[in-house]
């Protein structure tokens, strides 16, 4: 049976990927920063695929060389998703970059010295479209990138995802010769959770949900669903013509007011609001709000994505952004978290 490294593999995606590697006949070795997690990920993993699942899970940190050469024994590809993808911005945007770009750079090394074929790399539209502001294309695709000399500032979790994805690439294509790599690069990813342990991006769902909110600030964002960013990162490693390419992952755009409007219409005894605040009282509130900062610059304006490449190349059939959102919810309520 081929052998899969998943890094990150307690997380919301990687988790997702893990059952879809296993349902496709793969063994899983997952990594973690503590492998003490294990019980707990396959009783998530299990109760999630309404059968027993049980994979291996090893100690990976993305700041230390141990591990790494030894994780790779026996392994035919790597998933590397683990990354640090906190809800608010550190102090230092350094807490953020050295631990994506270096490890990143361990998983590419340790699978280059192992011999193995192809590492899928989970990067972000963080790496696609961020520092253009009004100057960007109508629609960014697979040939767009980050610019850190723009006329936008560019929060520390998009530099981090841009600087490791393109140390990923250089790496392959010079000391790394050889080594194929693919890269998914999902716009917001909502869709089911497994764990009460949500990944950020699902409090876009939980904020709605959680009737604080006095209106939704003019906000947009691409969004797709876990299952099919499973899906895409499983294809982009079996599929040969994916080796040396991304994948935009993004089902279509929603304004945070529409994740409102399609969860009252789930849920209408929740107090969901369905107004907008003007774009300079919501940059008011950003100064104040940790998890708001970041996107102050983007608020008002909405970014566009292509998913040809991956529809077209991956095979991907997406699910709407609307089903995505009432995945999220669904599952989120029936944790007991909402
Ligand atoms: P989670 O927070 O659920 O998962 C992040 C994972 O990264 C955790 O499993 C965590 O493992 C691991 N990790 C973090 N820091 C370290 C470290 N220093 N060493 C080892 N492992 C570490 O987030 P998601 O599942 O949402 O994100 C997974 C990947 O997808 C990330 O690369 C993220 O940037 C990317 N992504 C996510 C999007 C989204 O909307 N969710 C959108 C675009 C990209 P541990 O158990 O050890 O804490």
């Amino acid at each position: 049976m081929p052998k899969v490294l998943v890094t990150g593999a307690t997380g919301f995606i990687a988790s997702h990927v893990v059952l879809e590697l296993i349902e496709r006949g793969y063994a899983v070795r997952g990594s973690a920063r503590s492998a003490d997690k294990a019980d707990a990920l396959n009783a998530i993993l299990s109760d999630y695929a309404g059968k027993p699942v049980e994979i291996e899970l090893v100690n990976l940190d993305l700041n230390r060389d141990e591990g790494w050469a030894e994780a790779m024994n026996g392994v035919d590809f790597v998933q590397h998703i683990a990354s640090p993808f906190p809800p608010t911005q550190p102090e230092s945007p350094d807490d953020l970059i050295i631990p994506a770009r270096d490890g990143a750079l361990r998983a590419l090394k340790a699978a280059e010295a192992a011999g193995i074929k192809r590492v899928v790399l989970t990067s972000s539209v963080a790496a696609v479209d961020n520092g253009w502001g009004k100057s960007g294309p109508d629609i960014y695709d697979e040939t767009s990138w980050t610019t850190m000399t723009g006329p936008e500032p560019v929060p520390a979790y998009s530099q981090s995802k841009t600087i490791a994805e393109q140390a990923a690439w250089d790496y392959v294509k010079g000391e790394g010769e050889g080594l194929e790599l693919a890269v998914i690069n999902p716009a917001a990813v909502l869709g089911p959770a497994m764990s009460e342990d949500v990944s950020t991006s699902l409090s876009l769902v939980s904020t709605a949900l959680g009737g604080t909110l006095p209106a939704f600030p003019p906000l947009a964002f691409g969004v797709v669903d876990v299952r099919d960013i499973a899906k895409a990162h499983v294809e982009a490693m079996l599929r040969p013509e994916a080796a040396g390419e991304r994948f935009i992952m993004s089902a279509g755009e929603l304004w945070f007011r529409e994740v409102g409007d399609i969860l009252r219409e789930a849920y209408p005894d929740r107090k969901i609001p369905s107004s907008e605040m003007p774009v300079w009282l919501a940059k008011l509130f950003a100064l104040f709000m940790p998890a708001l900062k970041p996107s102050a610059h983007r608020l008002g304006r909405l970014n566009r994505y292509s998913n040809q490449k991956a529809r077209e190349q991956l095979g991907i059939e997406f699910r709407s952004p609307q089903d995505a959102v009432r995945a999220s919810a669904e599952s989120l309520i029936k944790l007991g978290i909402f």
